[in-house]
């Protein structure tokens, strides 16, 4: 890997990478902390069998900088870390792994603050913090805040509405036309909430049997999984997978307004000019995902989760999507670029406070 490490930590400014072993569990973990400015690194702990070792540093990296940029933009005093363990959750998920690894979270001390993600579950999280108090409380019996998925589709649903009412003058979605792509955790309470608002829902999944269950709960229309992206509605919504908006797709999308949980929907950072040149109004992902990051981290309050609080907190990502979306307009450049000055504004106005480093103002610079 010759000088790929550090090369990848001073691309994106990195702060630490952490690297975990343990040999009798098998544990092999990276915890990347990327930026700390705003406070303490807050993300989830994601369990895959990596294809190498490299794969694994550069999904902690990714995943690191993109909560950097989600805290920031959501207002949140959080700087951005991630947790990846190379296992497979079916088969190598065990007891002392997880108690080992949070043996290595609790010598961070409180450097790095660790919630659920894909591989992990909110049983994993409590086996964790046997050895750790600095794990996000999640039992929903136990005070935490549960299963974040409805929160998040709060989030998307604002963001939709903030979206419609920049496009159309309205933020009513009674009538408004939008095609679900993934209906799980979120996507299905996208679609409840989608239908009690009186939107005309079409949805895809390629688990046919989770599509049976919710046409028969909710009065939605039903596609194949390959059309549902390319149908010619309000808006698409992305719930499902990464990278739906590349080369391919984004010729042939027929919406009006793009707005979806999936992380990492565009497949390239230019992909958002390219929507932007068809006139499709893109939504950030990590805006208007972040629902269910606001409604964890609630519980790292003293005092502990505050429901009314948590749900109150989610009513922000309508305004950060109508302010970037006028930025974007300002400024005439992508929406997904609009996001990421917003986030950054707010790092370097932080950072100028507390060092007094040069001011860095990207927005101001494209102003002039
Ligand atoms: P999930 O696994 O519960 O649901 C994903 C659904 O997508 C499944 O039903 C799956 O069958 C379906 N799917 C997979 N490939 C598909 C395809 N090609 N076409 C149609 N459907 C397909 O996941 P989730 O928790 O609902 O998350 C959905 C997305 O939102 C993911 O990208 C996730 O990273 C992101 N996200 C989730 C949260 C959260 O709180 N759960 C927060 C932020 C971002």
């Amino acid at each position: 890997m010759d000088d790929f490490l550090f090369d990848l930590m001073q691309h994106d400014d990195f702060e630490n990478m952490y690297f975990c072993q343990e040999k009798t569990s098998g544990l092999k973990a990276v915890i990347a902390i990327h930026d700390t400015t705003l406070g303490a690194a807050a993300g989830g702990i994601r369990m895959q069998p990596y294809a190498s070792e490299k794969d694994a540093i550069l999904d902690a990296a990714r995943l690191a900088r993109a909560m950097t940029y989600k805290w920031a933009a959501a207002g949140i005093n959080k700087g951005g870390g991630k947790c990846v363990v190379i296992a497979d959750p079916k088969h190598e998920k065990s007891e002392a792994l997880l108690r080992h690894l949070g043996q290595f979270i609790q010598r961070l001390n409180g450097l790095f603050l660790a919630g659920t993600d894909v591989g992990t579950t909110i049983q994993d999280m409590e086996i964790i913090a046997r050895e750790s108090s600095f794990i996000v409380p999640t039992a929903e019996g136990k005070g935490g805040p549960g299963d974040s998925g409805p929160a998040t589709a709060t989030g998307v649903v604002q963001g939709m509405r903030a979206c419609l009412n920049a496009r159309y003058g309205s933020s009513d979605l009674r009538g408004r036309t939008v095609a679900v792509q993934g209906v799980g955790s979120v996507g299905k309470a996208v679609i409840e909430r989608l239908v009690q608002a009186g939107a005309i829902v079409t949805i895809a999944d390629i688990d046919s049997q989770r599509v049976v269950q919710l046409a028969a709960e909710y009065t939605v229309r039903v596609a194949q999984p390959g059309e549902i992206a390319y149908l010619p509605v309000d808006i698409y919504c992305p719930c499902a997978l990464g990278a739906v908006l590349n080369d391919i797709s984004i010729p042939q999308l027929q919406c009006q307004i793009v707005c979806g949980s999936a992380n990492n929907q565009l497949a390239e950072e230019r992909h958002a000019e390219m929507l932007k040149q068809r006139n499709i109004l893109y939504a950030p992902d990590y805006i208007v995902n972040a629902g269910g990051a606001l409604w964890s981290v609630d519980s790292l309050n003293p005092g502990g989760f505050n429901r009314e609080r948590a749900g109150a907190s989610l009513s922000r990502i309508y305004e950060t999507t109508t302010k970037l979306i006028a930025l974007a307009q300002e400024l005439k450049i992508p929406t997904a670029r609009a996001a990421d000055l917003l986030a950054e504004q707010r790092i370097i106005t932080a950072r100028e406070q507390s060092t007094n480093t040069p001011l860095f103002d990207g927005v101001r610079k494209l102003r002039a």
